[in-house]
């Protein structure tokens, strides 16, 4: 059983930036071609100061963080842009609406006869045309201004969830698909954002138009008014609910389908290398069309209520002006209505119809926000299943004693997969945990730092029950070393100070030589400066490990739990990897999960693990002596042909 994720030590990535061409430490890609240098130079100089972060981590979240996610919530924290943003917007409703009550003067006091004026008409025309680019100007100032407060709501959404992703236990990531916690950060993230930077003010220009207008149209004509309020809108009103509640369950629907859909892409990216050795490329394709399909309905389903949802609307609002056009026609020709007022009304009954069609575009905006803020909502609602408690307590600077009490864990509710565990390691000593696959042995090293928390029984480090201190500094002095070490995109130097930021250069070429990684180091172009891709795929897995050996030496910590690769490696990787392993446990208690024997017969003591428990415990010597388990396991190993050369003395 692997590890999940990289490393088990906090600390942020061994840094990188701008380095002056060629592959900087730490730089992610292969660095900047000379003859680029200049352009890139003068493209940075251009770019705005980024000081560097002032932001801290805590395991527990603030009483900010704690409030849940809602739209108006992350509004707040900008107030100046919102109430800029909404003086704008009733600035740009209003002006819009002045057209029409000049075209109705023009009309009764410039057009008709005995009111014939043609400097009216032309007072009128020329307010018309700058009112028209005083409203061009104001939405102008208003898309800038909402436009920036949707860019830094969604910088503070972003940092907000990825902390808390930070904060989370390995269940979570376990459970949870990659690519749906990337849906989560990109497409949720984009929607919100798009509905802040266009959907919000739009509805509120919209909405707040509906309402001027309304009391304009009872200003000009109170009948033909309350035929248009008591007709048309109760009609779209009934539509608009029907539309609500549908396609609120079909965008909630299109969301968890792309989340499928960039969890099924990513699955398949990274498991790449599987599926094209087992010739899985025809099954795959298969599957996703299965889970873009679905996509695909989803989209269709909502494509469908719309379809419905806006002709519909504008069949209401033409019937409407039919109807309007009978009733105010009747008027004019009773003398109960002006020309221009009928035309008036008109204009402005367009006007008023105008924002229902938009706003039922709008809505999908908005529908697909709020299911977007569900989503994230529900995420941030996470709680870690590991958290600290409210008061917990620095650990002080150990001596190394690990103790296991009474231990026993289920992954899965009434599945124990360990019972009964008691064990306790000296401070300095080194432990080995042997055991069939699926013993529960890296189980057991995942409670030491709290990968995990017992489900019953403690574990106590110095005596201090580990769940009363704080994540930080429990983590700080314990290292993991896990199964399939996780190397970050960037310098060898960069993966390897990972172990301890703080580390010179000089420390780290240190804990190269120590692990015995000098030879490789050597053998490549740019020595320490070279970058390993993401994951370290460029490297064999003896050179992953002896790097991940090269971070534990360099972070120093007072126990080490090292999860042995299970991948078998060559004699010589095999006693360059033993002897930085002789090294970095001088003087420290360690928990080896031991795939190799000679491993396990370098430990102080070894203790065998099956099914969940603790069968049998001593030094090497002792159980070869004992003729158990671990003696009929070695003689096993040895007749496989493993090596004799640690055997002691019996
Ligand atoms: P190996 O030597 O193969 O690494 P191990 O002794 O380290 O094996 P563990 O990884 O501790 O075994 O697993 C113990 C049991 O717990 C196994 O039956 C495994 O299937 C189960 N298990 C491990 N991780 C999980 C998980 N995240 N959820 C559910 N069950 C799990």
């Amino acid at each position: 059983m692997a590890w999940g994720g990289g490393g088990g030590w906090g600390g942020g990535s061994g840094g990188g930036g701008f380095g002056g061409g060629g592959t900087a430490a730490g730089l992610p890609f292969g660095g900047i071609p000379s003859e680029l240098m200049a352009e890139a130079s003068k493209l940075m100089a251009m770019e705005p100061p980024h000081p560097p972060s002032n932001r801290t981590f805590h395991q527990r979240p603030d009483a900010r963080e704690r409030q849940p996610l809602t739209l108006p919530s992350m509004l707040r924290e900008f107030p100046l842009y919102v109430i800029l943003g909404s003086l704008l917007v009733i600035g740009v409703s209003l002006v819009a609406q002045v057209g029409p009550l000049l075209t109705e003067y023009a009309i009764n006091n410039g057009m008709t006869v005995g009111h014939r004026s043609l400097r009216i008409i032309a007072v009128c025309a020329s307010a018309y045309l700058l009112l028209a680019l005083v409203g061009v100007y104001l939405q102008r100032v208003q898309t800038t201004v909402t436009g920036t407060l949707a860019s830094r709501v969604m910088r503070n959404l972003r940092v907000r969830v990825f902390t808390h992703l930070q904060r989370l236990s390995l269940d979570f990531f376990t459970d949870e698909k990659t690519g749906v916690l990337m849906s989560r950060m990109t497409s949720d993230i984009e929607n919100l954002q798009q509905l802040i930077q266009d959907g919000i003010s739009s509805f509120a220009v919209q909405g707040l138009t509906m309402v001027v207008i309304a009391v304009v149209l009872f200003t000009t004509n109170v009948t033909l008014a309350l035929w248009t309020i008591a007709v048309i809108v109760p009609i779209l009103v009934g539509f608009s609910l029907w539309f609500h509640r549908a396609s609120e369950r079909g965008y909630l629907l299109v969301r968890d389908r792309i989340a499928n859909v960039l969890a099924d892409l990513s699955e398949s990216l990274y498991g790449i290398r599987v599926v094209t050795s087992n010739n899985r490329q025809k099954r795959n394709i298969r599957n996703h069309r299965h889970v873009v399909g679905a996509y695909r309905d989803a989209n269709m389903y909502t494509g469908r209520i719309n379809a419905v949802y806006g002709p519909a609307t504008i069949m209401v609002g033409i019937l409407g002006q039919g109807l309007l056009l009978g009733i105010g026609g009747q008027m004019v020709i009773r003398h109960q209505l002006t020309i221009g007022a009928l035309v008036a009304f008109f204009l402005y009954l367009n006007r008023f119809f105008g924002p229902i069609q938009l706003l039922v575009q709008q809505y999908n905006l908005l529908q697909q926000g709020r299911s977007s803020v569900i989503r994230l909502r529900e995420l941030l609602e996470t709680p870690p299943s590991v958290d600290e408690v409210p008061d917990a307590a620095t650990l002080p600077e150990i001596s190394g004693r690990l103790t296991f009490e009474n231990v026993g864990f289920a992954y899965l509710e009434g599945r124990p997969v360990l019972h009964g565990v008691n064990l306790d390691i000296a401070p300095g000593e080194s432990v080995a945990f042997v055991g069939p696959t699926g013993a529960g042995k890296s189980t057991l090293a995942k409670l030491a730092n709290r990968f995990y928390d017992p489900t019953e029984g403690r574990v106590l480090i110095d005596g201090i029950d580990i769940t009363t201190v704080t994540l930080h500094s429990l983590r700080s002095q314990l290292g993991v070393v896990p199964q399939e070490p996780f190397l970050f995109a960037g310098s060898i130097r960069s993966n390897v100070r990972f172990g301890r930021p703080s580390a010179s250069d000089e420390e780290i070429d240190e804990a190269v030589d120590v692990v015995g990684l000098r030879d490789l180091v050597d053998r490549l172009p740019d020595g320490l400066d070279t970058v390993v891709h993401e994951r370290g795929q460029t490297l064999s897995a003896g050179e992953r490990q002896l790097l991940a050996l090269a971070r534990a030496f360099l972070a120093r910590p007072r126990v080490l739990i090292l999860d042995e690769a299970t991948s078998s490696l060559d004699l010589q990787s095999e006693t360059i990897i033993e002897r930085a392993l002789d090294r970095i446990l001088e003087g420290r208690s360690a928990i080896l999960i031991a795939h190799r024997l000679t491993t396990a017969q370098r430990a102080d003591r070894i203790v065998v693990v099956d099914h969940g428990g603790i069968v049998e415990m001593g030094t090497p010597a002792e159980l070869l002596n004992a003729g158990g388990a671990y003696a009929t396991m070695y003689e096993a190993w040895l007749a496989s042909g493993g090596r004799d050369g640690t055997r002691p003395a019996s």
